[in-house]
């Protein structure tokens, strides 16, 4: 779909608390993949795992209202959280949960409590037990009922001969309802290399009206692309998400107006994403409930 600024009404709906659409539980990674962005991204505070007191205190504000499914992920690899399993306990009775994972933990056994997992294929293509954990954990998981699982491939160099290969290697798994390979166009890691050379976008982006994500270190930022410090609307250990998003705070206000006068800061000139949280939407659509 594809947003212009026309579209934007004057008198947009904007909801009190916005829908948190990933908490990053881990900024650490256990691989380095050459396609990898993440450092061209810094942080000041470079706290590798979420500190769960801060799941608490989300829940004990009631942030998690404007929510109804989390993604665990955004620049780290999820299931290195030593606390993962509380985290999603916690989480669990106020919305639906997933992650995306590199794959090289998929027999910790409180992934078999998630709603949705996303494996990304590109992280592991050279790894040869790979395909045999995947299949543990798609057999494992039709067994118990959960979760429906995305097998992703990134539309990089040889991703069309990757799609047969992995057609061919789970073509017993397809036919389960939970299953599914799937392909991403393209996505913020191609632009590993280039990204002053991209061009600048214009198509208004929705993120900075209806959601946000938070990092490792507890900062709120408007989307899963602010992997770095270039955009903070404020910190969850210091104000709630309540707080954070009001049109009191400068850095929130700033950001919407600069989206609607079309005057875009480096990140958001250059990222041809815009408005990642539909991404989610059709997630939990065409994924979690396909399958639920
Ligand atoms: S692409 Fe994912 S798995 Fe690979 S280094 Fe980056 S965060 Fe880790
Ligand atoms: S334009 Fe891209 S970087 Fe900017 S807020 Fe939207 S998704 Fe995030």
């Amino acid at each position: 779909m594809t947003i212009r600024m026309n579209d934007l009404p004057n008198n947009i709906f904007i909801p009190d608390l916005p829908e948190i659409y990933q908490i990053e539980v881990s900024r650490k990674c256990n691989l380095s993949c050459p396609m990898c962005p993440r450092k061209l991204f810094c942080r000041k505070d470079e706290t590798e795992f979420i500190d769960i007191n801060l799941i608490d205190k989300l829940i004990k504000e009631g942030s998690l209202e404007g929510s109804y499914f989390i993604e665990l992920q955004m620049s780290g690899e999820p299931t290195l959280h030593p606390q993962l399993d509380k985290i999603i306990n916690k989480l669990k009775p106020f919305v639906a949960i997933g992650l995306s994972t590199n794959g090289t933990n998929l027999d910790l056994d409180c992934l078999f409590e998630l709603d949705y997992v996303t494996i990304n294929y590109n992280a592991i293509k050279n790894d040869p037990t790979a395909i045999d954990r995947i299949r543990r954990f798609v057999q494992r998981a039709y067994r118990y009922g959960k979760p429906a699982i995305d097998l992703q491939i990134i539309e990089l160099s040889d991703w069309d001969l990757d799609y047969e290969i992995l057609s061919a290697e789970f073509k017993h798994e397809l036919v389960l309802p939970m299953f599914n390979i799937r392909t991403v166009p393209d996505c913020f890691m191609t632009i590993f290399d280039k990204p002053d050379r991209l061009p600048v976008e214009k198509e208004l982006c929705l993120n900075p009206w209806l959601s946000v994500s938070i990092q490792a270190n507890g900062n709120v930022v408007p989307c899963c692309f602010s992997f770095g410090d270039d955009i903070v609307y404020g910190n969850i250990k210091e104000l709630s998400l309540y707080e954070i998003w009001s049109v009191y705070n400068d850095e929130v206000v700033k950001l919407r107006e600069e989206h609607r006068a079309g005057n875009y800061r480096n990140i958001c000139a250059r990222c041809y994403m815009r408005s990642p949280m539909l991404l989610h939407w059709a997630i939990f659509r065409d994924s979690i409930r396909r399958f639920a």
